[in-house]
This record gives C-alpha cells, sequence and structure tokens, in this order.
C-alpha cells in the first residue's frame, strides 16, 4: 500500500476513531495511528466502556444485597467474585475494541500501530512499540491530532500504580479493597468510589472544593453529598491532599482543612487519585511542525480546531473544552466534515454531561449560579422524584428535575438532574434546547405515564408559570 494520506489522523479514541469514520465516508484516503495494540483510546480502553461495566455490575450485586428483600425477594447469602466481574468487565473492553477494529476495516481505512510523531508537517512517523512492528512514513496533506490525555496528579501523590493508583488501575483491581481513599470527589472520584463502596468497601473521598461535583448546579452537589452521606460515603470536602503515600500494603493521604489549616491524616488499602486529567501530546514532535501549544499545555485551536499550522487539526481531550467521549465524537465529524468543503457547527453549550452513579447525575446548558453571574433573568421550575408515580413504583424516589427557562421569553437554558437514569433523560433536555423550547413547549408535549420522563414535562410546566403538579 502506497502511504500518502488525503488525511491522517494520531490517536483512535472515540475522537480519532469517529473522525477517520467520517473522512472515509466522504471520499478521503484515511489512516489512523495508535500506539497501543488496540484502538478505541482512553473511553474504550480504560475510561466509560469498562467503568461503566464496573457500575452496572457492582449496582446488581449491592441492590441484591440491600433491596431485594424489600421487593420480597429472598436470596440467601450472596456472594461476589470480584475477579470474576473484572474478567467480564475486560470481555466487554475486548469485544467493543474488536467493533472499532471492524469498523476501520469497513470503511477501508489502515490502521498503524505504533506511536505517531511529525518528522514535519506533513510527514508523521510511526515508531513500532512491540517487537513485531515496522517503522512506517506516512506522508498526509491533512493530518488531525487526537492524542487524548492521562490523569493527573499533583506533588506529593506517589503513584506507584499499585496502591496509589489511577482509573487505569482501579478498572483492572481484581480484589475489593477494605478502605479506598479517594482523592477528588469530581466524576471519576465519584463513579468510582461508587462501585467500591457497593463491593463492600469504605470509602473516603477527599475533595479539595467546599462540595462534590463542584462545577455542577449547586443542587445537584447538595443532593448528591446527601445521597452520598446517607449510603454511607465518608467525605472531606475543603480539604487539600498534600501527600498520599504507599508502603507495603498500606496506603496513608494527609490533607490540609482549607478553613483552618488542621490536618486529616488517613489510612486505607488503596488510593484512587482523581484529580483530573491532562492533554496527552509526549513524543508527538509538535515543534517539527510548528505546531504550538496553549497555557495548559493542550493543542491551541481555533474556532475551526485548526491548530497553529493550518493544515493541522486537533479534536478532544488534547483540546481545549469538556473532557468527554461525545464531545470529541462531535469534534471529529466537524473535523472530517469541514475537510470535505462542508459547513458543520457544534454547539458547545449544547454538550450534556453525566455522572453514572446511582442515582445518575445530568446536565446541560447553564446552571443557576452562571446565570446569576451573567445577569440573565431566569425562572426555575423543580420536580421531586418521591412525586413521580414511576419512581415511586420503582423506589428510586431520591432525586429531582430543574429547568431554568429565561424569564422573559420561557426559553429553557440550563436543565440538571439527579435520578434514575437521569443519564438517558437529559437527551430529551438537549433535543428541546437545540431546538430552542421555551418550558411551556415541554410542559405541552405528550409524555408517557408512568415514566421517570415526567418529571421533565412537570419541572418545565412549574418553570413556566408554576403549572402542573407544582408539588
Ligand atoms: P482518547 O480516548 O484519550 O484517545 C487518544 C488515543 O491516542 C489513545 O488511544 C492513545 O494511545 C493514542 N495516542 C496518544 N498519543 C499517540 C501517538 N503519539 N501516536 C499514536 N497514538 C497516540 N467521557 C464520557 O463522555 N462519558 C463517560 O462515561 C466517561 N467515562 C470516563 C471514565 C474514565 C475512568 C475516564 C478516565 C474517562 C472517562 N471519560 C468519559 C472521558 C473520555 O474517556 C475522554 O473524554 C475521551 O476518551 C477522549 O477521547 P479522545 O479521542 O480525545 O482521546
Ligand atoms: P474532575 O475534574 O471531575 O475532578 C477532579 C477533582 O479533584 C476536582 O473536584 C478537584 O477540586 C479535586 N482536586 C484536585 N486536586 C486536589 C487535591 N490536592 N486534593 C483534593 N482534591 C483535589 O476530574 P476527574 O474526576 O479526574 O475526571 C477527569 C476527566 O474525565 C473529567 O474531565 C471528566 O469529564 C472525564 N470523565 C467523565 C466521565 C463521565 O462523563 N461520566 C467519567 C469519568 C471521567
Amino acid at each position: 500500500m502506497s502511504n500518502e494520506y488525503d488525511v491522517v489522523v494520531i490517536g483512535s479514541g472515540p475522537g480519532g476513531y469517529v473522525c477517520a469514520i467520517r473522512c472515509a465516508q466522504l471520499g478521503m484516503k484515511t489512516a489512523i495511528v495508535e500506539k497501543y495494540n488496540t484502538l478505541g483510546g482512553t473511553c474504550l480502553n480504560v475510561g466509560c466502556i469498562p467503568s461503566k461495566a464496573w457500575l452496572d455490575s457492582s449496582e446488581r450485586y449491592y441492590e441484591t444485597v440491600n433491596h431485594a428483600e424489600d421487593h420480597g425477594i429472598s436470596t440467601g447469602k450472596v456472594k461476589v467474585d470480584v475477579a470474576k466481574m473484572s474478567k467480564r468487565v475486560a470481555g466487554v473492553v475486548e469485544s467493543i475494541c474488536g467493533g472499532v477494529s471492524y469498523l476501520m476495516s469497513k470503511n477501508k481505512i489502515d490502521v498503524f500501530h505504533g506511536m505517531g510523531s511529525f518528522l514535519d508537517a506533513n510527514t508523521i512517523k510511526v515508531a513500532p512499540t512491540t517487537a513485531e512492528g515496522k517503522e512506517e512514513t506516512l506522508k498526509a496533506k491533512k493530518i488531525v491530532i487526537a492524542t487524548g490525555s492521562k490523569p493527573a496528579a499533583f506533588p506529593g501523590m506517589e503513584l506507584d500504580k499499585k496502591r496509589v493508583i489511577t482509573s487505569t488501575e482501579a478498572l483492572k483491581l481484581e480484589e475489593c479493597p477494605k478502605h479506598m481513599i479517594v482523592i477528588g470527589g469530581g466524576v471519576i472520584g465519584l463513579e468510582l468510589g461508587s462501585v467500591f463502596h457497593r463491593l463492600g468497601a469504605k470509602v473516603s473521598v477527599v475533595e479539595f472544593a467546599d462540595s462534590i461535583l463542584a462545577t455542577m448546579d449547586k443542587d445537584c452537589s447538595k443532593e448528591m453529598t446527601k445521597i452520598c452521606k446517607k449510603k454511607g460515603m465518608e467525605l472531606y470536602t475543603g480539604h487539600a491532599v498534600t501527600s498520599a503515600k504507599a508502603k507495603g500494603k498500606k496506603v496513608t493521604v494527609v490533607a490540609t482543612n482549607n478553613k483552618d489549616g488542621s490536618e486529616v491524616v488517613l489510612e486505607g488499602d488503596y488510593c484512587l487519585v482523581a484529580v483530573g486529567r491532562k492533554p496527552y501530546t509526549e513524543g508527538l514532535g509538535l515543534e517539527n511542525a510548528g505546531v504550538k501549544l496553549d497555557e495548559r499545555g493542550r493543542v491551541e485551536t481555533n474556532d475551526h480546531l485548526q491548530t497553529s499550522v493550518p493544515h493541522i487539526f486537533a479534536i478532544g481531550d488534547v483540546v481545549k473544552g469538556a473532557m468527554l467521549a461525545h464531545k470529541a465524537e462531535e469534534e471529529g465529524v466537524f473535523v472530517a466534515e469541514q475537510l470535505a468543503g462542508q459547513i458543520p457547527h457544534i454547539n458547545y453549550n449544547l454538550i450534556p454531561g453525566v455522572v453514572y452513579t446511582w442515582p445518575e447525575v445530568s446536565s446541560v446548558g447553564q446552571t443557576e449560579q452562571q446565570l446569576k453571574e451573567a445577569k440573565i433573568p431566569y425562572k426555575s421550575g423543580k420536580f421531586p422524584f418521591k412525586a413521580s408515580g414511576r419512581a415511586m413504583a420503582s423506589a428510586e424516589a431520591d432525586g429531582f428535575v430543574k429547568v431554568l427557562a429565561h424569564k422573559d421569553t420561557d426559553e429553557i437554558l440550563g436543565v440538571h438532574m439527579v435520578g434514575p437514569r437521569a443519564a438517558d433523560l437529559i437527551a430529551e433536555a438537549v433535543t428541546a434546547m437545540e431546538f430552542r423550547a421555551s418550558a411551556e413547549d415541554i410542559g405541552r408535549i405528550c409524555h408517557p405515564h408512568p415514566t421517570y420522563s415526567e418529571a421533565f414535562k412537570e419541572a418545565a410546566l412549574v418553570a413556566t408559570d408554576k403549572r402542573g403538579l407544582n408539588v
């Protein structure tokens, strides 16, 4: 095969592989370069998919142990085999990554396994990362950087990847920790903290900000604080971790209270460091192509996702914006369609965020705090799941749906929820907002009864003018 391409994509995560598929669909000769042996990037290998598989398995166990009796189901002693659970997760990952390989061949995309780096602005070297691999040189008219991100850590956090671990290792554990100390009460901290808490671990979350899920709407953070505490998770908010060390099978974490400077010392058998992720550009040779980074180490891009070199683009976690798989995918399609001469569009305000705890948390548009800061006049409608027939029937009464609408026009500006299947329910809000629906529009649309989706309709009715059940 000739190594000259219309487009070479570096990185096969949800940004890269979706971009490559769209490029191929639009008639471009496309190659993708991936340093690992499997395709799919963080999302499929060590991110979204394995974490959701663990969340699902652990929730089944937790429900059986804690709530089967409530439904009149007696099970006897329920046992959990964490190693087997971990094996199931690995199986899910293997099959879904295989699916991406199939999609590459179906779309006639050439796949090169090895570390991609720029020799110059149109030439990529692929250096083998395995003994069987061979070095290749690819020429490309356009190049898309989709190299994603890596877990971050701060000085004092001594990641040995055995006891002081990141999400990557946590997703491969074959035993349940006795006491897992989680640094960071963000998305990963709460999702993976929940997994091991459900499986029987004591979980202590240490969070620098004054609340967990600090960047979400304050009502969601408050509700999740209540729920996590009720379930028995220990939360140390307003505490900065200054050191995390392992000695043998023991980990010691030291945190300082932001208000009074007092120290908390926690001891456990595992420490999960979940303090954010950083863009991954090491070894890419960006300097050989003249591609610039911004002040936070991300590949600098303009509104067209073009880097400082016009025929080189960058997408996903390696550029500014939310580090989310669906954001990376949107950007992959956006770049491919631009390369084909189209004029695509991404509405960054309407990229939803989800936390897959149980109950789930989801959000789209602006938070109440952002509306206040921007001095946008708004009204708010809230509906609690405890007033939903479906939620009561399913014993899922925690949480609420909150709709924020413009005070004068009634246009929906933000939707925030904590509740059963909030991850799926948010899609209706995204659709409504993409079509610039008013809260009254949603209130006038027939929603099936009894479903969780009625909570969105009811919250919208309350936001409009305190109509509906307005409990
Ligand atoms: P990545 O998925 O990181 O892929 C980049 C790829 O590039 C990698 O395969 C890497 O090996 C490769 N690469 C890097 N450098 C080179 C090089 N020089 N040469 C060749 N290849 C290279 N997001 C959600 O939306 N929903 C979720 O539920 C969710 N859950 C998550 C759970 C966890 C535990 C984690 C860690 C993340 C989660 N995310 C989730 C975030 C999501 O995984 C990322 O936002 C997404 O994977 C970013 O996609 P990407 O294509 O930009 O990069
Ligand atoms: P995050 O930004 O969500 O949370 C990190 C938390 O760590 C923050 O709340 C921060 O205040 C805290 N922190 C930082 N330094 C600290 C210190 N010294 N002591 C105590 N707390 C400290 O990051 P994350 O949870 O690591 O997730 C990384 C990325 O992965 C996120 O951007 C997220 O979007 C993505 N992700 C998404 C999902 C999802 O969509 N469901 C799931 C997992 C990960």
